[in-house]
């Protein structure tokens, strides 16, 4: 009986399971000291201290219109390390002023341009930042501008890697980084892969979702730098 109640309990959280990211899911990390890494680091800083470091590495922005759900708004308004962030929508123009954020989402833009510069990227091309007026929580998700939509990365000679044509993954569930992961067979997939736990390693996004997470990820990289948790995500 005792094991048939177990039994109980088990499907129970296996249904319970997908209202917590991280609940039952293999690929979360606990990293040992998670202060130290970026993503949290970003966020233990007060606004002004975000602002000023931005200012120390001469990322280009200015202050952005007050926004109720976003802590710190800034706009990037031009490269970042020689990267072009531009939005790609069918619909959607590149907003004038540049696209509006969370100082903490730009930080963490900033390392990403270093390492993608690195391995020879031009432009990255998303279709989100900041959208919604409804926070689940503070410094969570689009609404609080802490999480970028990456649709597509070019690279310097031209060359389009797009996250619905490329990624070419392994199914929904499947480890994207690290030990155990699967390696795409073509070029251009391939060096996506790199490119996301290039990312990855840097501990820049505690959030890094990509086509293995689930449907809805699968013509977009979901980068996000989250308030509050001490648990890091890439699949
Ligand atoms: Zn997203």
């Amino acid at each position: 009986m005792r094991s048939l109640a177990f039994l109980a309990v088990l499907a129970l959280a296996t249904l319970i399971a997908p209202a917590s990211l991280h609940a039952g899911n293999p690929m979360v990390v606990f990293p040992p000291r998670p202060e130290r890494l970026r993503a949290l680091r970003y966020h233990a800083e007060a606004s002004e201290q975000c602002l000023a470091e931005l200012g120390v590495r001469g990322a280009p922005f200015t202050r952005g219109p007050k926004v109720p759900t976003i802590d710190t708004p800034v706009r990037l308004t031009g490269p970042l390390r020689g990267v072009v962030f531009e939005m790609h929508h069918p619909t959607v123009a590149h907003p004038k002023d540049g696209p509006l954020m969370d100082c903490r989402l730009l930080l963490a833009l900033d390392d990403l341009a270093l390492v993608v510069a690195d391995r020879g990227v031009a432009r990255v091309r998303f279709n989100s930042v900041h959208r919604g007026r409804w926070v689940q929580r503070r410094g969570w998700r689009h609404a609080a501008g802490v999480a970028i939509d990456v649709v597509e990365i070019v690279r310097k000679d031209g060359e389009v890697l797009n996250v619905l044509r490329d990624f070419e993954g392994h199914g929904i569930g499947s480890r994207t980084c690290g030990e155990g992961a699967p390696e795409p067979q073509k070029p251009k997939a391939l060096a996506l892969r790199e490119l996301v736990c290039a990312i990855d390693e840097l501990g820049s996004f505690n959030l890094i979702l990509t086509p293995h997470y689930d449907r809805r990820h699968k013509d977009h990289l979901h980068l996000e730098v989250r308030r509050g948790i001490d648990w890091f995500l890439t699949q």
